[in-house]
Formats: structure tokens, sequence, C-alpha cells
């Protein structure tokens, strides 16, 4: 089914994102997650996909087997940068033979090495990279001229990384929206105030599709600290106050971060969001928590 007609249905859509498995690991090993994650019934489950491409046969083949063989609705990442319009529309056609309906447009994180070069601004971003795409909007653009899928972006409440400001940032946004996306996943955030002033910001801009809010479990202290340099996401005191206290207790962690990321959720149920994204790190049985916590109707 396509993911915005299940917004349509749904009062709150719960779904989980889980990534490949390394290309030198057995790929059923991500099989187990996805069993598990059956047991819940999500409404759909996301794949990602690494920004050089490396792993979107992976992907492509992980999104398959949760639609065909595990009957859930699959939701594949395709990242563009360093892309060639070619290479997409193969990729988007075999999705398509295999019954994939839902595609997350991102442009990609930029390679380490493209931000430490010596160029300047823009070409910095695109360094020597020869891509027929800039921008995630440029994909969105083409996917939605040359195909039939159901399309979703990511959205930043702490604004993306990169951005000058927030205003860009959500004019950026706006233009994904206006080329044709359905709906927006944001990233994970730990505080929720964030997330209502970008709500707001963003239906006062014109953006009227649904909106998923990214949560992740926080399970391993080390972890969390790599993920957030990466995203930009900020730590609460509250959250901070728990990895001081737990971090060196991984059952207390992961308990403390279950518990945190259900209040977070709690919160969320009451102010107007459409959807539940969780950031399973491959970890079905925290997902399995929450959901459980969370009793959706
Ligand atoms: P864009 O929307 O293109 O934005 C990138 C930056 O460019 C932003 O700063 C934006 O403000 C700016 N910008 C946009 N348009 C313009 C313009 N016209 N002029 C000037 N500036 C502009 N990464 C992966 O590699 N694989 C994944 O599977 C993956 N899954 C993700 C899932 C979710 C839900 C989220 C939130 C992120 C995910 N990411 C993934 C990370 C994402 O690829 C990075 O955050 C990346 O840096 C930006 O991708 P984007 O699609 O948001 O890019």
């Amino acid at each position: 089914m396509k993911i915005k007609d299940i917004y349509k249905k749904k009062n709150i859509v719960f779904s989980c994102e889980v990534f490949p498995p390394k290309p030198e690991d057995n790929i059923e090993t991500i099989y187990n997650t996805i069993s598990e994650l059956k047991e819940i019934s999500p409404d759909f489950v996301s794949v990602t996909c690494s920004a050089d491409g490396g792993t979107k046969k992976r992907t492509l083949q992980i999104s398959s087997k949760i639609k065909n063989e595990y009957k859930l609705d699959s939701l594949m990442h395709l990242t563009c940068i360093n892309t060639k319009y070619d290479d997409i529309l193969e990729i988007l056609d075999e999705a398509r033979k295999m019954g994939i309906e839902n595609i997350l447009a991102l442009r990609g994180d930029i390679p380490p090495h493209h931000l430490s070069s010596p160029l300047k601004g823009e070409e910095r971003v695109r360094g020597n990279v020869t891509s027929d795409f800039r921008y995630a909007a440029d994909l969105v653009d083409f996917i939605k001229k040359n195909t039939d899928f159901c399309v979703g972006v990511a959205g930043y409440p702490e604004v993306h990384p990169e951005s000058p400001d927030s205003n860009l940032d959500i004019k950026y946004l706006k233009s994904k929206i206006d080329k044709g996306a359905d709906f927006i996943i944001t990233q994970l955030f730990f505080k929720n105030e964030y997330f209502y002033r970008f709500l707001d910001r963003i239906r006062s801009a014109g953006i009227n599709v649904p909106v998923s809010v990214g949560i992740m479990p926080v399970f391993k202290a080390k972890l969390i600290k790599k993920i957030v340099t990466l995203c930009g996401a900020t730590i609460s005191p509250e959250l901070q106050n728990l990895i001081d206290k737990y971090g060196h207790k991984p059952l207390d962690m992961e308990k403390s971060g279950i518990e945190y990321a259900t209040n977070q959720i709690y919160d969320l149920l009451n102010q107007g969001i459409n959807g539940i994204h969780i950031y399973t790190m491959n970890k079905a049985h925290l997902a399995k928590e929450i959901f459980k916590n969370i009793n959706l109707k």
C-alpha cells in the first residue's frame, strides 16, 4: 500500500527503521530483526541505504522481502548524491517490479573527505562528484515525473547541520513538498519542544503533508554520542543525566532509554502528530517494548 493512504486510514502510523547488514556480513541476520518486528505489525518498515549507494542492492532486496514475504509495507530509502539519472531509473524499475510502492528520497550525507576539502561552499559540498542531482528536491522531482511511487522526505526539527538558518531549511523542505513529496519523517530529537516549534513553522509555511516523528531509544551511551555528532541533535539535560547515571550499565541504560522514548511519545501523541517512526538500530526488542508501552489503538 502507498504510505500516503496509510496516513489517511490511521490516526497514528507506527513505523520502524532498519539498516542493511554490512556487505561483508550475512544479509540473513536482518531477517531475524524483521521477523521480530512482524510480531507488532508496524504500518511500514523502512530500510536505509548508504550515502555512497554501496548498499542500494541490499536495501532493495530487504525492502522487497519485507513487502513480499513478511507482508508488511516497506519504505525504501534512496540517496542521490553521486548518482546519475540512469542509475535511479534502473533501481526504481527494479523496485517497481518487486512491488515496492514507497521511496524515501534523500540527498545523503556528504562524504567526510569532501567536508575537509579545501574547496569552498557549493564546490566543497559537491567536490568532484559528477551527480545529476544536487538536492533531495531534485530526486523527488525526478521520481514524481517518471514514476508512480509514493515519496517521503526528511525534515529536521533542529535544522539540518549544513543549513545556515531555520527559515532557509523550511523553505527547502517546502520545495521538496512542492515537487510532490507525500509525507515527512523527521530526524531524531530528544526534546519535544524542537519538534513543536518545527511543526508550527512548517504548517505556517503551507506544508500540510503528514509528519512522522523520528524517535531513537538510547541504548548505548557511546553510540548516541557518535550519532548526535553526525546528525546535530541536542541531548537534553534529562537524557544527559540518564547517560551519566547508567552509561556504564548497559541493561539499565537500555531500560531508561526505552522509558525516555516512551515518555517522549506520550507527550507527542497529544500534539497533532501523524506517526511515530522508531530508529530501531536493528534492535527489534526496543521497538517492541515501546510499542507495548504506548498501547496504540
Ligand atoms: P536535502 O533536502 O537536499 O538538504 C540538504 C541540505 O541542503 C540542507 O541543509 C538543506 O537546507 C540544503 N538545501 C536544500 N535545497 C537547497 C537549495 N536549493 N539551495 C541551497 N541549499 C539547499 N542518509 C543516508 O545516507 N541514508 C539513509 O538511508 C538516510 N535516511 C534518513 C532518514 C531520515 C528520516 C532522515 C531525517 C535522514 C536520513 N539520512 C540518511 C540522512 C540524510 O541523508 C542527511 O541528513 C543529508 O545530509 C541530507 O539529506 P536530505 O535528503 O535532507 O537533503
